[in-house]
């Protein structure tokens, strides 16, 4: 091979990972660029690192021939080279983006210090090196903050929880997981919390984060009620990780845009993963991260008929504490006028489920506590076939495991 018909990778995460491999398989190899330290990882199982459940090894992806650690800081698209940041220069012919996310870091008072540093204590909950940082710091008693109650805040603090320590979680929302839970499984997530111990404040907005000697000592709210802290983190959300592409010209919007054969503007350059943005939509989620790379990877390795069409994504997260709490969530959760909607509640188990159909498609649906149904749900609104009309099919889906 030619180093100008070389595929260059930026990004050792979920999706640079996955189509490495597969390119490797399809005997085109890639050279993968990654700027972490850690052997290349499954970041969706971090917070079982965190709460002490595996060991960092265990979460470890097969590393990929061809792996280079570093960090690219710059494309140049008319002599089709990257530039890294200890100096060396890489030339490509197709070069992929899979960037992945930043953390969103909230506009909080006292949180950045003059040299753009967090307060020793305060941590984001994006990386292997942010987890063993709060898995250092995190002891029996510690009294930890959480900002932010969506899918990575619920993780975090239960996996602090699970530690020992004395967690708080401030949510701006009126309850939990708001984005992909409707509010009866959001109920749920929060009795799951409080049986842990966790203190869970909704519709509540920190407005400070105090700090002495460059480390912080508490959390101020809005109504100026503070909360005595030694450990925070910040699980405010994720933003596209779209800087080199756009310093280099490549168009952006929330992400890098991308068409159904993952092209951004450059046809030489394409983006896969939490940087891209298809068709509207920023996944954030790992399943769409794979299903792109899987598609590239056929592109690239002389498919020309290889096309990603978007990906029905189905949220997953299982808790285990003292007794493992399991819930899925998948398109709308909250009917509109018109709708049919079956739930199945049982409070003493503390199991629920739901689902919604329009027109005699299943459009969504939310399990808590007893997933044995989701496979054949999930394959329901993944076909978005008609369902039958023999009498009580929806009953039938949420009661009938379907195999999976
Ligand atoms: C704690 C946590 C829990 C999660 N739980 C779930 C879940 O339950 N379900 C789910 O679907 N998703 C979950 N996610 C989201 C999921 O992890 C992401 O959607 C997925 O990792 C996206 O893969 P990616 O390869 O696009 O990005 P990433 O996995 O973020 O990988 C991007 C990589 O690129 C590297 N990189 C970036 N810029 C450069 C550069 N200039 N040079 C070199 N390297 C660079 C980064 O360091 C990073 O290693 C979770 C995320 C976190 C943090």
């Amino acid at each position: 091979m030619t180093s100008n018909s070389r595929v260059v990778v930026i990004g050792a995460g979920l999706a640079g990972v996955r189509l490495a491999r597969r390119l490797g398989e399809l005997g085109t190899p890639a050279l993968l660029i990654g700027e972490e330290e850690h052997r290349p990882y499954n970041r969706v199982l971090l917070a079982e690192v965190l709460a002490g459940r595996y060991a960092p090894e265990v979460i470890a992806l097969p590393t990929p021939a061809g792996l280079l650690r570093g960090r690219v800081t710059g494309i140049d698209r008319d002599r089709r080279t990257v530039a890294c940041a200890d100096g060396s220069e890489i030339a490509y012919g197709t070069l992929v983006l899979a960037t992945g996310s930043n953390p969103v870091l909230p506009p909080l008072r006292g949180l950045f210090t003059p040299d753009h540093v967090l307060p020793e204590g305060v941590h984001a909950f994006r990386t292997m090196d942010d987890c063993l940082g709060l898995s250092k710091a995190v002891r029996p008693g510690v009294r930890a903050v959480v900002i932010g109650g969506g899918l990575l805040g619920v993780s975090a603090a239960r996996a602090l929880a699970v530690r020992g320590a004395q967690v708080v979680l401030a949510q701006q929302a009126e309850r939990l997981m708001e984005r992909q839970l409707d509010p009866n499984a959001s109920k749920l997530v929060l009795r799951h919390l409080r049986d842990l111990g966790v203190e869970v404040h909704t519709e509540c907005r920190v407005r400070d984060v105090r700090c002495v000697g460059g480390a912080v000592r508490s959390v101020e709210m809005a109504d100026g009620y503070a909360l005595d802290a030694d450990l925070v983190v910040l699980a405010c959300g994720v933003s596209p990780r779209a800087g080199l592409a756009k310093a280099a010209g490549i168009a952006v919007h929330k992400g890098i845009l991308v068409d159904d054969e993952l092209r951004t503007s450059d046809p030489h350059i394409r983006a896969i993963g939490d940087c891209a943005q298809h068709d509207g939509n920023v996944y954030g989620l790992a399943a769409p991260a794979l299903e792109q790379a899987d598609v590239l990877a056929e592109s690239l390795a002389g498919d020309a008929g290889s096309r990603y069409g978007g990906t029905r994504a189905l949220t997953r997260l299982t808790l285990a504490g003292h007794t493992a709490f399991d819930l899925a969530a998948f398109g709308e959760t909250e009917p509109r006028p018109g709708d049919d909607v079956v739930q199945l509640a049982d409070a003493t188990r503390g199991t629920y489920r739901k689902v919604v159909v329009r027109d005699d498609r299943l459009v969504g649906g939310v399990l808590v506590g007893e997933l044995g149904t989701v496979g054949a749900l999930a394959r329901a609104w993944e076909g978005a076939e008609p369902l039958p009309s023999d009498g009580g099919p929806l009953l039938h889906l949420l009661t009938n495991d379907g195999g999976s």
